[in-house]
């Protein structure tokens, strides 16, 4: 019989999170501080984090507690169904087996609140009163704000300026959850107003808006920072998404061949594969673990692997990553969520050991697939997540060649039900 999902049950539900850095083959580098050129020290990022994150953050623990009153949030979205794209395989005429996690059904709409629960939580118990962040798209700004409004804390979100003019309801979202928002870059801020001077018609970036974000922190009483991607903590919680999809391939007596997963700062492909990758190292697995990433945006497979600041005012730490410079401008296109420099420094360490792979693939080609999952699955995905389905696809077309029944997996990371303007832009042609 063929499943068209899995479900968990809500007490089946995992406890812990799963981390990956004790398990690395080779150790993982830590962040630099810029200004004395040594590792930087917890003391040092304090001002910037709240202590359990940065605790979590430098852990060697290899499970983690999830707090009752997260686990508790969780439930509104959590666990999800592990789904079987049946329609999509009919469509294909794949021998394979097409799965799918959807971290769309959480209540901004992608996987980020599995982060953003966590972070403000650990910020409200420790005093912190208002949270700054930066957002491409939007899905990490809403999440922030509908998790500083559970908790109760004020939320700042600098908004990259292309998303924040092609996104009105992004922000509107934001406002629902009593989130303030701005254009980044913005005049609220010293590095903003500088970068509006020297450039007045950038779009902005991801990097110039963590800058406006970490300064604001750094400048405003009972204020920290947070970010939606990239850095160990994230990664950590995000873990949730794998934990739950291995259970639920237990549950079936199935295991994946592929797993795959977009990637912008890494967050959702680690969350979907690090338990994934723990097994094919433990138990010499040749399970195929690919970060999916747009050409426009190459950081895996065109980057350089060296320390680079996180951000374009080069305010953060340094991270040891795969980088295309943290003054590259990546084009403004449609998967806003994707347009970083950088890239997870656990993901970069695992690529650079050749423990995952990575691919890049094109605007058209991602759009394609999303519209031919949003008509055989009736989810319409995000831009990010199209690449993934892309992927997926690929790899069931490869089978259908050689005839092999191969089981894939991949996460599904939002909806995009608010990016119609891109699908509407796509058919009218105006996506090449
Ligand atoms: C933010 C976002 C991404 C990219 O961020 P990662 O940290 O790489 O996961 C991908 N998909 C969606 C839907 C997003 O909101």
């Amino acid at each position: 019989m063929d499943y068209y999902k899995v479900q968990l049950d809500e007490n089946d539900m995992p406890k812990k999170w799963y981390n990956i850095v004790p398990d690395l083959k080779t150790p993982l580098e830590p962040p630099v501080n810029p200004a004395t050129g040594k590792v930087a020290t917890a003391a040092e990022l304090e001002p910037i984090f709240a202590k359990e994150l940065i605790r979590q953050e430098m852990s060697m623990e290899q499970y983690i507690d999830i707090p009752a009153e997260v686990l508790d949030l969780y439930k509104l979205f959590r666990p999800n169904p592990l789904r079987r794209a049946v329609n999509l395989e009919k469509y294909l005429k794949t021998p394979a087996k097409i799965y799918y996690k959807y971290e769309g059904e959480s209540p901004t709409g992608s996987h980020k609140t599995n982060s953003s629960i966590p972070q403000v939580y650990y910020n409200m118990k420790q005093g912190s009163q208002r949270l700054t962040t930066e957002t491409g798209a939007g899905q990490w700004g809403s999440a922030l704000a509908f998790a500083c409004n559970h908790f109760g804390l004020e939320c700042m979100i600098y908004m990259v300026r292309s998303s924040f003019a092609q996104k009105p309801h992004r922000k509107t979202l934001m406002n629902l959850w009593n989130g303030k928002v701005a254009a980044s870059p913005s005049n609220l801020t010293e590095y903003g107003r500088r970068v509006l001077k020297e450039t007045p018609d950038t779009p902005g970036t991801l990097g110039i808006a963590i800058s406006e974000a970490v300064e604001d922190a750094l400048s405003t009483p009972n204020t920290r920072y947070t970010l939606g991607s990239v850095l160990n903590h994230v990664m950590l919680h995000q873990t949730i998404i794998g934990l739950e999809t291995q259970k639920q391939f237990e549950m079936i007596e199935d295991y994946p061949d592929y797993v795959i997963a977009c990637c912008g700062g890494g967050s959702n492909f680690g969350g979907l594969a690090f338990p994934f990758v723990k097994d094919k190292m433990n138990k010499n697995l040749d399970t195929q673990i690919i970060a999916v990433e747009p050409e426009s945006c190459p950081s895996l497979t065109q980057g350089e692997y060296r320390y680079d600041f996180g951000d374009t005012g080069q305010l953060t730490p340094k991270l040891k990553m795969y980088t295309l410079g943290c003054e590259f401008v990546p084009p403004s296109m449609h998967a806003g969520g994707l347009r970083y420099h950088g890239c997870s420094p656990i993901i970069s360490n695992l690529y650079a050991d050749k423990i995952i792979t990575a691919e890049a693939l094109g605007q058209k080609d991602v759009f394609n697939a999303g519209v031919l999952f949003s008509q055989t699955e009736g989810i319409t995905a995000a831009p990010e997540s199209t690449h993934a389905i892309c992927s997926a696809i690929n790899k069931a077309i490869e089978c259908k060649k050689t005839g092999e029944e191969k089981t894939i997996v991949f996460n599904l990371s939002g909806h995009g039900l608010l990016d119609m303007t891109y699908y509407q832009e796509f058919l009218e042609g105006k996506i090449v």
